[in-house]
């Protein structure tokens, strides 16, 4: 089997470390397994996708060297083959629409928060009657599209970094929105999951190499999988970068974006190097210097660390002077 992984980055923003340490471990593994590296940008989110952020991440991932064999592909410009994809669902009765206004969602969460529940999509519009949809529309309410989630299902995968996990259908928040609200016979704006879903299996990607933070995702996607018949890649959820006090990065910190590290003079290979070091141990664990190429030959999955990696300030400034 020919390896095959993408980077899908959504251009809400300039091109973050976390971004860009997937980026550097795709790549590795890409390269490492002489596959191929696919660049996608996912910017289904009209509203807060940018064009100068798509052009910082190309930019980003230039510049430090990640050079992908395929793309940039748009997920703005693949919209019928999410439409076509929704549609399937709904035919093959895997999916429905769901009417439930935000009042509505918003009062069945707070009735469950008062019971001490999680709140959840209860999943009652699942089996709407003809006539009941008929009143919906009537009404003038635009549906959204749901995916059943099986409740009493377990999902399991062995994944390439944290071995195996399970997760159980009750936990995925009750069917899941795949398709924005639109008239009752259109399919609307796709959402995340979906998109994920249907680009993956259409460019044929074999591993998907992601932060920890789309574990619940992965559970929701293999339900996908299942759904259009299609074979489950392997997946490795990469560990998060962690801040000094053990915080997942994020903005409050300062600087995370590749960008940031440029302008404060740090050069490529520094940076490239220490990313690969985030979360990464190489077989001679006392070597700390090396390119990309020479990282790319001795990387594996075993050698991922489960915990979150922190971000050391000290040992970027080193590699920098080297
Ligand atoms: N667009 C998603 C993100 O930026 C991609 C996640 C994935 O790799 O599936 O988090």
């Amino acid at each position: 089997m020919s390896v095959r992984v993408r980077l899908a980055p959504s251009p809400t923003g300039n091109l973050h470390i976390g971004t860009a340490r997937t980026a550097v471990f795709n790549w590795l593994f890409a390269r490492n397994q002489g596959g191929k590296f696919i660049l996608r940008i996912e910017d289904t989110d009209i509203e807060r996708s940018r064009p100068e952020y798509t052009q910082n991440i190309i930019d980003g991932l230039q510049w430090l060297g990640l050079d992908w064999d395929e793309g940039p592909f748009f997920q703005s410009k693949r919209l019928e083959l999410y439409k076509k994809a929704i549609q399937s669902l709904l035919d093959k009765g895997l999916a429905y629409r769901c009417y439930c206004t935000s009042e509505e969602l918003e009062q069945m969460r707070e009735a469950q928060k008062a019971k001490g529940q999680a709140p959840r999509y209860d999943n009652r519009h699942r089996n709407l009657t003809p006539s009941q949809q008929a009143e919906f529309e009537a009404e003038g309410r635009q549906p959204v599209i749901r995916f059943k989630i099986d409740d009493a299902r377990e999902i399991a995968w062995n994944d390439s970094v944290r071995g195996r996990v399970v997760w159980k259908g009750n936990d995925l928040g009750g069917d899941m929105v795949v398709a924005r609200a639109s008239s009752g016979t259109e399919v609307g704006q796709p959402l995340y999951n979906l998109a994920v879903v249907a680009d993956d299996i259409d460019m044929g990607i074999t591993h998907v190499i992601r932060g920890e933070d789309h574990i619940a995702n992965t559970a929701k996607q293999i339900l996908l999988y299942e759904a259009f018949e299609a074979k489950v890649p392997e997946f490795a959820h990469t560990p998060l970068i962690l801040n000094q006090d053990g915080r997942k990065l994020s903005k409050r910190d300062g600087v995370t974006s590749i960008s940031d590290f440029q302008q404060m003079g740090f050069t490529a290979p520094a940076l490239a190097n220490y990313m690969s070091l985030l979360g990464w141990t190489p077989p001679d664990s006392t070597q700390e210097i090396f390119s990309l190429n020479e990282a790319a030959k001795q990387f594996s999955f075993e050698r991922v660390n489960k915990a979150g990696a922190k971000f050391d300030w000290d040992k970027l400034d080193w590699l920098n002077s080297q």
